[in-house]
């Protein structure tokens, strides 16, 4: 039997352990820091909060569900898609919960990992921790301070005053955005303050009815077909930001027109329209947040924050914005990838120290010196454009064939240096010139480096990861 152990179990570490158990001779654990699986779907329970990529994209391919409410569902009926996926492939007993791993340590042989409910050994480690997992506070001067209620949008809980509140949200990302339009008009007040306005577009957004599911259960490759056609659609939007001019100005067109239409205010409509090339942040599909902005009881200020305050934010105009609820809307340390657990491979190295520069990996699964180490959503395999499920299942299947290798084999898996360094170079040439060096976002790190995010399309990651070549490995 080989052991394997996957660390997390959101859509990237079910998707793997989904594949993994295809071949019974792999014993897969997963260790789970919570008591519910999920991820970022478990962690995110603002209102508003639900996916901006269409079901049909943002769900596994080999799990099409016949009963999505709608092409852009919320949270809730996403987290029980992945519970129901789960307990159908039968992953879910394979879950060891409130178990958060410490420490991955590669004894040369096999992987000694330390966790808070006990240590486990296991031949291969698969860490599948995402992206977004750790929320980003900035700390700002005084925020000790602070008498009310402050929480970051990923930390929402149901007991979060709204109604009749003064609430203060930081950040216009893609959790503001949608949360925002879900409180307003519940909230006496809400005070948005805004660093950069974002791009966005209008969100095709409709309710799928009785008629659309019947026609699912009885036909499904009719659900294949509807996601083809998403496919089609992210596709432009994917062009619009890898560089063809055609479709970015298209885009860009639709966006201007929804602020045009949305936003009357010629001075709100001015705070609103993005300075920064479109698509180096996140692009924003949305129909509600342009005009929750311009209600009466919602105001957007564009003044620097210098300092929380007692009662609320201080503003570098000197203007004081009291508030009983503060959100941090700021988003997630993505660029740290596997910090906080500290992973030591071949010969003692530290993979922080391996990473300081930056995270990097071939094809975003294997690092030179952690042998038998596979990573699921790892270094350079975001998309701001398409599902990361796409590639969560072409790094499982990559993953169950590295696997395979280390079972028939002698010897541990380990990237060669030289692959991997010049895989890296090619990724980070590409990306030297891409829109994602344009502004300043989570997908780079400090120095610059765009850690995050794959630079081509979707396809061709799936093509250069279909297959492992044993050539790849020592
Ligand atoms: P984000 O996109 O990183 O946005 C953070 C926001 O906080 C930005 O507007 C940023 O301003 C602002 N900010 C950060 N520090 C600040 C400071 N010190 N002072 C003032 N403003 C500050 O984070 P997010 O909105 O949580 O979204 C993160 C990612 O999660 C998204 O890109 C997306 O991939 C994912 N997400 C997806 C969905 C979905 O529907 N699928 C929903 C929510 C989130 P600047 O722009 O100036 O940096």
């Amino acid at each position: 039997m080989t052991r394997i152990v996957i660390i997390g179990a959101g859509f990237g570490g079910i998707a793997a352990a989904a594949e993994l158990i295809k071949d019974s001779r792999n014993d897969v654990t997963i260790l789970e820091k919570a008591d519910r699986i999920g991820g970022v779907w478990r962690d995110n329970t603002y209102p508003g909060c639900a996916c901006d990529i269409p079901a049909p994209l943002y769900s596994y391919s080999f799990a099409q569900n016949p009963a999505w409410s709608r092409r852009f569902p919320p949270h809730q009926e996403i987290l029980t898609y992945l519970e129901k996926c789960a307990a159908d492939l039968g992953v879910t007993e394979l879950i060891r919960f409130g178990t958060e791993v410490t420490a991955a340590e590669w004894d040369g042989s096999r992987w000694l990992i330390s966790t808070t409910g006990g240590a486990l050994k296991a031949d291969v480690l698969v860490p599948a921790v995402g992206q977004l997992s750790r929320p980003s506070v900035p700390s700002l001067p005084g925020a000790e301070t602070f008498r009310g209620v402050a929480v970051h949008t990923a930390h929402w809980t149901p007991d979060v005053p709204v109604e009749g509140q003064r609430i203060a949200v930081i950040g216009t990302g893609a959790s503001a955005i949608q949360l925002v339009p879900a409180i307003a008009g519940r909230a006496a007040h809400i005070d948005v303050f805004q660093r950069t306005p974002p791009w966005t577009l209008p969100k095709p957004d409709r309710r799928y009815g009785r008629a659309r599911h019947y026609a699912y259960r009885k036909v499904p490759v009719l659900m294949q077909a509807s996601r083809a056609g998403t496919w089609l659609l992210t596709l432009v939007t994917g062009a619009a930001v890898t560089g063809n001019r055609i479709a970015d100005r298209l885009v860009r067109g639709v966006s201007n027109v929804q602020r045009r239409i949305q936003v009357r205010d010629p001075a709100l409509r001015a705070k609103v329209t993005p300075d920064e090339p479109m698509g180096c942040k996140r692009v924003l599909f949305t129909n509600a947040w342009l005009p929750a902005l311009a209600r009466p009881d919602v105001d957007l200020v564009t003044e620097k924050i210098v300092a929380v305050t007692e009662d609320g934010i201080r503003t570098a105009d000197g203007v004081d914005h009291p508030c009983d609820v503060l959100v941090y809307g700021t988003g997630f340390a993505a660029t740290e990838f596997l910090v906080p657990i500290r992973v030591t491979g071949r010969d003692g190295v530290a993979l922080d120290d391996v990473w300081r520069e930056g995270a990097h990996a071939y094809l975003g699964v294997t690092v030179p010196g952690f042998p038998n180490m596979f990573l699921v959503y790892g270094p350079n395999t975001n998309t701001g454009n398409t599902s990361v499920i796409y590639f969560h299942e072409v790094q499982a299947r990559y993953i169950a064939q590295a696997v395979r290798l280390v079972a028939h084999g002698d010897k541990p898996l380990e990237v060669r240096a030289e692959r991997a360094a010049g895989y890296d170079a090619e990724i980070q040439s590409r990306l030297a010139g891409s829109v994602w060096t344009g502004c300043q976002s989570w997908y780079r790190n400090a120095s610059g480096r765009v850690v995050t995010n794959w630079p081509g399309k979707a396809q061709e990651y799936r093509r250069r990861a279909a297959r492992v070549d044993r050539s790849d490995f020592r």
